[in-house]
């Protein structure tokens, strides 16, 4: 599709150009006819006067003869020349064009294969759950003998599989506004973003007895969007609590680092392997350990989103883990000046 548009893309663009180089070609011969015209006669009545030249017709018409065909050299020199000139520029003209209308289409082009990808990735992951609740309803009103007890668990079952798509659908909403970067940026205390973010996850702590240590430079402050960097902080710190095993400690410290406010999260949990390390910031992606497929709840949005929303506040986000001995996730953010 992008190829096709590419080549009518270039061929306007060459059109255009082509347009521009005919009308100062038409302009350029006209202009030279006239001023050979204009020498020409010149010339033919300086000849048709001179004293000389009476006297001898014939080497007069000789030399009229010669001026015009001079004359009709230099005209066809001309044209020659400028078909020449446009010969060239359709030819190369042409595969500028080509090569600008690729550059130009290129960003779109990885635009639409970003969206067609999240589509099939969201589709995928909407579809999973659905036709689970789907089958599993068709059994249980097929089934006779269905007791009322049998019919509340599986509406049980629904609304669990409903909560999870609502908790997916809000993910894929919030990763879709996201890219429409409407953030406001301002200078704010690191201190107080990271106590809001650590208050979010400490319920989820206090169950697993999990302990959150914080150590944070009072004086720092960063330049960002108050609530989507408490967001990013949170999906870290929740994915901290969920990945930990009980009675660990998770530690929290944030710095200045040069003109950056650096934030590190530590946990002791179950850690990621070093193959699928590069992925975790890959939307839906999961790493395959037995914690997971244990049945942790997520759909594998959390790191995106963070990752996006760094990203967005020009920062950075790292990870470096060590398989049963835990993970530490730094953010780099601006700090305000
Ligand atoms: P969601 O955040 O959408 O509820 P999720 O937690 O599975 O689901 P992410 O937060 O994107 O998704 O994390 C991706 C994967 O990276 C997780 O499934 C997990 O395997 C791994 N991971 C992330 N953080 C940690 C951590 N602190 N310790 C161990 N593994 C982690
Ligand atoms: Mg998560």
């Amino acid at each position: 599709m992008f190829h096709k548009t590419s080549t009518k893309l270039a061929g306007l663009y060459l059109a255009v150009l082509m347009a521009i180089s005919l009308f100062f070609s038409i302009n350029v011969y006209q202009l030279s006819v006239q001023e050979f015209d204009r020498g020409f006669r010149g010339q033919g009545s300086i000849l048709e006067r001179g004293p000389d030249f009476h006297s001898a017709p014939r080497t007069l018409n000789q030399l009229l003869e010669e001026q015009k065909s001079r004359y009709e050299e230099a005209k066809s020199r001309v044209l020659n020349r400028l078909i020449f000139i446009n010969g060239v520029i359709l030819l190369g003209g042409g595969f500028v064009s080509y090569y600008l209308a690729r550059r130009t289409l290129k960003p779109i082009e990885e635009a639409h294969a970003a969206l067609e990808r999240f589509t099939a990735d969201a589709s995928h992951e909407l579809r999973t759950p659905i036709a689970a609740m789907q089958t599993e309803t068709e059994v249980a009103l097929m089934n006779p003998t269905l007791t009322l007890a049998q019919a509340k668990d599986q509406l049980k079952s629904n609304l669990e599989e409903l909560a999870k798509l609502t908790t997916l659908s809000e993910g894929l909403l919030r990763l879709a506004h996201l890219e429409n970067n409407d953030l406001h940026y301002v200078p704010i205390k690191a201190a107080e973003f990271i106590a809001k973010a650590i208050s979010q996850v400490i319920p989820a702590a206090e169950k697993k007895h999990i302990l959150i240590h914080s150590d944070i430079d009072q004086n720092v402050q960063a330049v960002g969007d108050e609530a989507s960097l408490i967001e990013a902080l949170v999906t870290i710190l929740d994915n901290a609590v969920k990945y930990s095993p009980n009675k660990s400690q998770i530690n929290v410290t944030a710095g200045r680092d040069q003109n950056q406010v650096a934030i590190r999260i530590q946990d002791q949990g179950s850690g990621i392997k070093a193959t699928e390390l590069p992925h975790v910031f890959e939307r839906f992606y999961r790493a395959d350990s037995s914690r997971t497929k244990q049945g942790t709840p997520g759909y594998g949005l959390g790191l995106a989103i963070a990752k996006n929303i760094i990203e967005l506040h020009k920062g950075t986000i790292a990870v470096v883990s060590k398989p049963a001995a835990g993970t530490v996730f730094t953010i780099h953010v601006p700090a305000a000046t």
